[in-house]
């Protein structure tokens, strides 16, 4: 049996511009073929398991020839997989999915499209530019800037120039002199506002603008790089007044998130809406134990337990492992008390149906101990060495409890060169903490005798900046241990 290939349009780099229909062909796929204008963001978001083919050019190397990859598609098809290809923007615009289809509907290869939202207009939009306004223009083109090696460019300028819409060209960025010139010749005003937009959409989004007559130079001037699209027309004029992403709390800013993979989509995503450069850069992930005798055995005698204390959402995810893997569900908890350390493990109880009975003021460990309004035994379900000040102040107010070890924080990433370089020259900028152990998994991939002076360490909460200036990372706390709070505090520090 063949399988399938779904050709999905990435947008054009925001990873929030990729449709949910491309999302969830993405998620179902057993081989992605992907290009060079797919961000970084968004092949994040390939499934572990997938096989990764890259036919993207390198700045230096040679592209996979077109005809190479219409057989990459066609053989990983018909070996029965479901193959996704992605491609920047919108994959029928100027991104020869047509040629792409033909052989595998030849060879009677099903296959979908999924469109994208193209870098023709969200370039623009994320530069401040409207492609279309009732104000100033009634139609839009989409020209490539494209010559083919030798040979002219094939456009009819005077054509464009009669309709008085807006233009757009892509791939034109060596070719802008040209096609400025040749819009003059046919008659165009050299006065006619005009723009560059480069890397649109994404953390590294320029634009440029200028008359249709200064805008060569102005690019040149700015070392305008490929990719950009350049449009031209009465729209451009409107981009001071729109220009809403440059405007952004935390633009220009370079985030690195360094929670657990599974955990770090929304801080990412929170931080990206607010127009930050976020490198996701995972320094520890969460393992349940597994077999696990001392919960198993806790989770045996509940009925010796007035309350069950979970710390962290991976801890609550760690006990479900638990009690699915004893053929239990949430009614075994029935009996108990539940004391959740903060909102976030208050929500992710909520998601398996659970109310939090006790959640202290301030969100942490030490505040958690001192509260907790316990008669009888607490069963603390956490992390393998987790914080002492849980237990000292339970022991301090004569409290009996169980600290059970459910799951361990294992350091994700060997030593980085890159991370560290990024750190030692100022260019990792703010790196965010959620718990201690993100901060030492962070200090092992960097090296502990690396100079951190040039970074700060965001941090969700007191424990957490102790364990950063132990290491000599400036840090500063959030007002309280929450996700917004982070970003309240992340925002703050911008300048
Ligand atoms: N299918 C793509 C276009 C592929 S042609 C789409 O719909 O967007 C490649 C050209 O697209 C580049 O030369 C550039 O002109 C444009 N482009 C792609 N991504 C871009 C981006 N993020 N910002 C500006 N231009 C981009």
């Amino acid at each position: 049996m063949p399988g399938k290939v779904t050709l999905v349009g990435a947008g054009p780099g925001d990873p929030g511009l990729l449709t949910r229909k491309g999302l969830e062909a993405l998620e179902r796929a057993d081989v992605v073929v992907y290009d060079r204008l797919v961000s970084p963001a968004i092949l994040a978001l390939m499934p572990e398991g997938a096989v990764k083919i890259n036919v993207g050019k390198e700045a230096s190397r040679h592209p996979v020839p077109q005809e190479q990859i219409n057989q990459i598609l066609l053989e990983q098809a018909q070996q029965g997989h479901n193959v996704v290809r992605l491609k920047g923007g919108d994959p029928f615009l100027f991104g020869r999915g047509g040629e792409e289809l033909e052989l595998l509907a030849e060879h009677r290869i099903p296959f979908e499209e999924v469109p994208g939202i193209t870098s023709a207009i969200a370039a623009p939009a994320y530069g401040g530019i409207p492609v279309t306004h009732r104000d100033c223009c009634s139609s839009l083109h989409i020209v490539t800037g494209h010559q083919r090696a030798g040979k002219e460019l094939a456009i009819d300028f005077e054509a464009l120039v009669r309709t008085g819409g807006t233009l757009v060209f892509l791939m034109g960025v060596s070719a802008l002199p040209t096609i400025c010139a040749g819009l003059l010749d046919a008659g165009m005003a050299p006065d006619t506002p005009a723009a560059v937009v480069e890397r649109g959409t994404t953390p590294a989004q320029r634009r440029v603008s200028a008359s249709l007559a200064e805008l060569p130079r102005a690019a040149e001037a700015a070392a305008v790089q490929s990719p950009a699209v350049i449009v031209v027309g009465d729209v451009c004029a409107l981009a001071d007044q729109f220009d809403w992403f440059d405007h952004l709390p935390l633009k220009g800013k370079r985030v690195v998130v360094t929670r657990p993979r599974e955990r770090a989509g929304t801080l990412s995503a929170r931080l990206r809406a607010l127009g930050a450069d976020v490198w996701e850069y995972p320094c520890i992930a969460t393992v349940p134990i597994t077999p696990c005798p001392a919960a198993d055995g806790a989770l045996e005698r509940l009925s010796g337990y007035e309350w069950l204390a979970l710390t962290s959402p991976a801890g609550v995810d760690a006990v479900w492992a638990c009690l699915e893997g004893k053929g239990l569900d949430a009614r075994a908890l029935g009996g108990l008390k539940l004391a959740a350390i903060g909102p976030g493990t208050a929500k992710a109880l909520a998601g398996h149906g659970l109310r939090a009975d006790y959640i202290p003021e301030v969100y942490d460990a030490a505040h958690l101990g001192a509260g907790l309004p316990a008669r009888g035994r607490v069963l603390i379900l956490r992390a393998e060495e987790g914080s002492p000040a849980l237990t000292e102040a339970l022991k301090g107010r004569n409290i009996g409890y169980d600290d059970v070890a459910c799951y361990r924080t294992v350091y994700e990433n060997p030593r980085s060169d890159e991370l560290r370089a990024a750190v030692e020259s100022g260019a990792a900028g703010i790196v965010t903490f959620t718990s201690a152990s993100t901060v030492k998994g962070f200090v092992a991939s960097v090296g502990e005798d690396a100079d951190f002076s040039r970074m700060v360490g965001a941090c969700i909460g007191a424990q957490t900046a102790a364990e950063a200036r132990k290491h000599g990372i400036p840090a500063a706390v959030a007002r309280e241990a929450t996700m917004d709070a982070l970003v309240e505090l992340i925002t703050a520090l911008r300048d």
